[in-house]
C-alpha cells in the first residue's frame, strides 16, 4: 500500500551539466558525455533506493528536456533551424525545432538508459515519455497543418519506443501530459485519443502525468491566475476514467486543485503529489501523510500511489535528495497511521 514514486526528472549533478536551470547545457560531449551520462543515472539510482523509493525512474539524466530527448531520434524535423515559439498557450516562449516532412523514428531511442536502469535495481522500474498532445504543443508545424493528425502521427512513435521499453523489462510507462491542464476541450477529446493510440498494445503498466509545470516563475505567474480553484482537470479526468491508461498523476501538496476531483478517476490508480516543486522547503512526513490522508478521502487505499507533483530537474540536488526521503518516510507514516 502507498507505493512512491517521482514524476520522471531529477536534478543533474554539476559535472554533468548547468545546474537548477530547465534546459541545460551538456557540460562533456560524445563517448565522454555518454558515460557521464550513465554514471549520474546511476547515482539517482542509488539515491532513490537508499530514501525507500518503490518505482525507481532514471531521473531523465540523458535528456536535456523532457520533450527534446525524444524528439532527437524523429526524421522529419530540422533542428538545425528552431523558431520561436509561444508554448503551454503562450505562457511562455521557447525556441523549438520545426516539423517539415513526415515523421518516422530512425531507431529505438531510450534502449541504453532503460536498459541500464532495469540492469542496476531490482525494484520495479517507470519509464516516462512526452504525450502526444504535449509534443505537439513544443515543436512548430510546417507540414501536418492539423495538431490532431500531427499528435496521432507522434503517437504512432510513441507507441513503438514505448512497446520496446516493455521488452527492455520497464514496469510502467508514464506519458508526460502537462498541455492536458491548457487545452481542456481537445484534452478530454483527442488528447486522450492520441495518449491510448501511443499506449496501444502494452501490457505493463501505463500512466499519464498531468501537472502545472516546474517550479519556474513564468508557471508561478500563471498560477497565480487561475482562481481560488483549479478546476482544470475536472475535464479531462472523466475521458481518462473510461480511458486504458491505468494510472493518473495529479498535483496535490500546495496546489489549490479541489481534492474531491480525485473521485473522478473511479478505478484507476492515483499517484498523489505529496511533494511540491515549486518550493525549497523540504516536507516533513507529517506533511506527506497529511497530504495522503486528505486523498483517502476520494482514492481507495490500494489505489493510492505517493509521488512528487512533477519533476525535480530544476532544484538543487540537496534539496531533491531531502524530498525523496520526505517521500519515503511520509508514505510510511501514513501506512503506520493506519495501522497495516
Ligand atoms: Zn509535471
Amino acid at each position: 500500500m502507498f507505493d512512491t514514486a517521482i514524476a520522471g526528472s531529477l536534478p543533474k549533478p554539476a559535472w554533468l551539466a548547468e545546474t537548477e536551470k530547465l534546459w541545460p547545457q551538456w557540460k562533456a560531449s560524445g563517448a565522454e558525455l555518454a558515460q557521464a551520462k550513465l554514471d549520474a543515472t546511476l547515482l539517482w539510482i542509488k539515491a532513490q533506493e537508499d530514501a525507500g523509493v518503490d518505482v525507481i525512474g532514471d531521473g531523465e539524466q540523458s535528456r536535456q528536456h523532457f520533450v527534446h530527448g525524444f524528439l532527437e531520434q524523429v526524421e522529419g524535423i530540422d533542428f538545425a533551424h528552431k523558431v520561436e515559439m509561444g508554448i503551454r498557450n503562450d505562457r511562455y516562449k521557447a525556441m523549438v525545432p520545426q516539423v517539415v516532412a513526415p515523421l518516422r523514428l530512425r531507431g529505438r531511442v531510450h534502449a541504453t538508459e532503460a536498459r541500464f536502469l532495469r540492469a542496476h535495481t531490482k525494484r520495479r522500474i517507470k519509464f516516462t515519455l512526452p504525450g502526444p498532445m504535449t509534443i505537439v504543443d513544443t515543436v512548430a508545424d510546417r507540414h501536418y497543418g492539423d495538431r490532431m493528425k500531427m499528435a496521432m502521427a507522434f503517437a504512432e512513435l510513441l507507441n513503438a519506443e514505448a512497446l520496446a521499453l516493455q521488452a527492455d523489462g520497464v514496469d510502467v510507462i508514464q506519458f508526460d501530459e502537462p498541455a492536458f491542464n491548457v487545452y481542456l476541450d481537445e484534452a478530454a477529446t483527442w488528447g486522450v485519443q492520441a495518449l491510448e493510440r501511443a499506449a496501444q498494445g502494452l501490457t505493463c503498466k501505463t500512466a499519464v502525468h498531468i501537472c502545472y509545470g516546474y517550479g519556474i516563475q513564468a508557471n508561478i505567474d500563471w498560477k497565480n491566475t487561475l482562481g481560488q480553484e483549479w478546476r482544470q482537470y475536472e475535464k479531462v479526468f472523466p475521458a481518462l476514467a473510461a480511458s486504458r491508461i491505468d494510472q493518473v498523476s495529479l498535483e496535490c501538496i500546495h496546489s489549490r486543485v479541489p481534492a474531491e476531483l480525485m473521485a473522478l478517476l473511479k478505478g484507476k490508480d492515483v499517484m498523489v503529489g505529496v511533494i511540491d516543486v515549486a518550493n525549497e522547503a523540504v516536507e516533513t512526513p507529517e506533511d506527506v501523510a497529511d497530504t495522503i490522508g486528505r486523498a483517502l478521502q476520494y482514492v481507495p487505499r490500494e489505489r493510492l500511489i505517493a509521488c512528487t507533483n512533477c519533476g525535480l530537474a530544476p532544484m538543487s540536488r540537496a534539496v531533491a535528495e531531502a524530498k525523496l526521503r520526505a517521500l519515503a518516510a511520509g508514505a510510511a507514516l501514513a501506512r503506520q497511521r493506519l495501522g497495516v
